[in-house]
């Protein structure tokens, strides 16, 4: 690096790894760098001891500045928040229908959303290690629900792709998995790996990728009972006099190549810091 070019601050090192390698990475990073690690919150601060008509101005009213503001008041200072924004919570922020808001670039948003729903302008996610969180959220009785990073049944959506029809995330998922086991099977089984893997990992590999990818006997990817246990039936199993189970057809392997649908949906695996189970608070951050 040049000498004479100032080092960048840790802000913008983070924000240099998150614009170009992603959110995920930056969050990597910032558990490298110690940021983002486990809260080590154990129980609620006591403080005490203001001296006599001291008074704190506390600049911001996020989750920060709000519960700086509470714990300070309690120790007996008088507390004053000043907040550049129209409203509290900071980046904790929920937009519901008939919401307005204007954009960066000036334009106008009015949200129509159909009632009961809303839309989380900022954090969404409530990782399970976030101690201080949940305890302030029980003390204040913000009621908490489960957060679904995940979901295998909702939609991945192409409009040039699959004549526009949308695709389930989980069928995208184990197929993609199938032929990707499919093929490094195949170019396994053709000696092209024997250069990388010994005849030992060859075999543990086969037999895993086997498994992994839900290949029949001779290593292939199809349409099959076993296929389907994982990705769903056409017709699912019942019993009495339901008929036969029927398995699904597994999108064809050039389509979802060529949609590249695939490429970016584990972007949702990010990590520990994600795992299940995760919580928000009923109807939105801004609680
Ligand atoms: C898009 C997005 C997604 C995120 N997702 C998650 C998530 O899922 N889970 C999670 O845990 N975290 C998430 N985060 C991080 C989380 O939002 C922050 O860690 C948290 O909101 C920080 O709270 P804070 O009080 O420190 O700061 P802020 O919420 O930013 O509050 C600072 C406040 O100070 C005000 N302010 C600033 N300067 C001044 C000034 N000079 N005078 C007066 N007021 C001032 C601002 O207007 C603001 O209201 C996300 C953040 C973003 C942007």
């Amino acid at each position: 690096m040049n000498d004479l070019l100032p080092s960048p601050t840790r802000r913008q090192l983070l924000a240099m790894i998150g614009k170009t390698a992603g959110a995920a990475a930056m969050y990597q990073a910032m558990t490298t760098l110690g940021f983002a690690s486990e809260s080590s919150f154990k129980q609620e601060m006591t403080l005490k001891g203001a001296p006599a008509g001291a008074s704190i101005v506390i600049l911001g009213a996020g989750l920060a500045g709000l519960t700086a503001a509470y714990e300070l008041r309690k120790a007996g200072y008088k507390v004053t928040v000043l907040e550049y924004q129209n409203r509290g919570g900071g980046r904790s922020w929920t937009l519901n229908s008939g919401d307005k808001y204007t954009e960066l670039g000036g334009e106008q948003v009015t949200c129509n959303f159909q009632k009961g729903n809303y839309f989380n302008g900022g954090p969404w996610r409530l990782p399970i290690h976030h101690y201080a969180v949940f305890h302030y959220c029980k003390k204040f009785n913000v009621a908490l629900q489960p957060f679904i990073q995940t979901n295998d049944r909702a939609y991945l959506h192409r409009t040039n792709h699959f004549n526009g029809a949308p695709q389930r995330l989980g069928d995208v998922q184990n197929d993609i998995r199938g032929y990707v086991s499919e093929l490094l099977s195949k170019a396994m089984n053709k000696g092209s790996l024997d250069d990388a893997v010994t005849t030992e990992d060859k075999e543990k590999l086969l037999v895993g990728l086997k498994g992994w990818g839900v290949l029949d006997n001779n290593y292939r990817y199809v349409k099959s009972h076993e296929t389907s246990k994982h990705r769903g039936y056409s017709v699912y199993p019942g019993g009495g006099l339901m008929p036969d189970a029927q398995p699904s057809t597994p999108i064809p392997r050039d389509k979802l190549l060529n949609s590249e649908m695939w490429a970016d949906i584990y972007n949702n695996y990010t990590v520990h810091v994600h795992q299940p189970a995760m919580f928000q608070p009923v109807g939105g951050m801004g609680k």
